[in-house]
């Protein structure tokens, strides 16, 4: 009956909620042991410029291989490091071991002519929590000595919600590192609520364009108006855009005619291990997709 398969529906419902809160709770505290145990590692994903053929990037993306539970995604366990205090820690690794990466990335792109070492620049996403104290700036600053990285090479990724709670400080943090020559990019862009007069006193380089726009704007009117409307956004405030989640050509071909700085997606590549790049850049795959 209608009345039983709803409470079969409820019963299913409660215990994949109940099993959602266990590995929650597994997954909280066993997220402490990670980086000591060597479960956390960096995959690179390219960021492909439109306009300057030999400039390329990368965004550093974070990946837990759990000893059970397999590789779990960082749209599960950042929230919980976020509301555990451990994603300090966390970020202190991340920054650290992109930064060591880069020295790497480097010395893979001076045996790869098509792209130049001095443009190379690598991203990595910063969470709110770090512009609680001044330190980043010190800590990048010590990091980027320890393995002797010029700043122009590092990039930061950070949200609009930043700005809505820790404004004056994620500002002054932000300026400090730009001077010291890291750019400095606003994530997700379209899903939070700047305005044109509140993103031109924001210190920003670089808007990224949400997937989520990218995804439909081939079918979707509205997503592709709000496309344009970043476009020329960028524009007028002399920043960069970076289209997120470029997964075919057609999308591109919207993107290029449209004048947009750099893309990136899986239709050029998944996020990568630093072992996996040099094959990636000796194929010359992902140069043909551009023509
Ligand atoms: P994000 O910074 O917006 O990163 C882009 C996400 O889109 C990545 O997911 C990437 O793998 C995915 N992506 C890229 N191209 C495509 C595509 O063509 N199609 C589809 N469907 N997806 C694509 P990922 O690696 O799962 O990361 C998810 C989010 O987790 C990131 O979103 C970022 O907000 C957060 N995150 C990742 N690493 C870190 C980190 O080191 N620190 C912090 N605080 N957050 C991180
Ligand atoms: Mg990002
Ligand atoms: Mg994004
Ligand atoms: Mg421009």
């Amino acid at each position: 009956s209608a009345k039983e398969s709803g409470r079969n529906t409820y019963r299913v419902f409660e215990n994949n909620l109940s099993q959602a809160i266990k590995r929650r709770h597994k997954l909280a505290n066993e997220l402490h042991n990670a980086i000591p145990d060597r479960q956390m590692y960096l995959v690179y994903q390219p960021v492909i410029s439109l306009v300057e053929p030999d400039a390329l990037g990368f965004e550093a993306l974070l990946r837990w291989q759990h000893p059970e539970l397999g590789s779990i995604s960082p749209m599960e366990f950042i929230p919980i490091a976020e509301s555990s205090g451990l994603i300090l820690e966390l970020s202190d690794f991340v920054l650290s071991r992109a930064l060591e990466d880069i020295g790497n990335i480097k010395a893979l792109l001076k045996n790869t002519p098509h792209f130049s070492t001095e443009k190379l620049r690598v991203a990595i996403n910063l969470s709110a929590a770090q512009f609680k104290t001044e330190d980043l700036v010190s800590q990048v600053v010590d990091q980027a000595s320890h393995y002797s990285i010029d700043l122009r090479h590092l990039g930061l990724e950070v949200t609009e919600s930043l700005f809505i709670s820790e404004k004056a400080m994620a500002c002054q943090v932000l300026e400090s590192l730009r001077v010291l020559g890291c750019t400095v990019s606003i994530d997700d862009f379209g899903t939070g609520y700047s305005s044109l007069a509140y993103l031109s006193t924001l210190p920003v380089d670089t808007l990224k364009i949400d997937r989520s726009f990218v995804d439909e704007i081939e079918t979707s009117f509205n997503d592709r108006t709000i496309t344009l409307a970043i476009l020329r956004l960028a524009n007028s405030l002399g920043m960069d855009v970076v289209a997120e989640g470029v997964e075919n050509q057609a999308q591109l071909a919207f993107l290029e005619k449209q004048a947009c700085d750099k893309a990136q997606g899986y239709f050029f590549a998944k996020p990568m291990q630093l072992k996996e790049l040099p094959e990636w850049l000796a194929s010359p795959a992902h140069m043909q997709k551009k023509a």
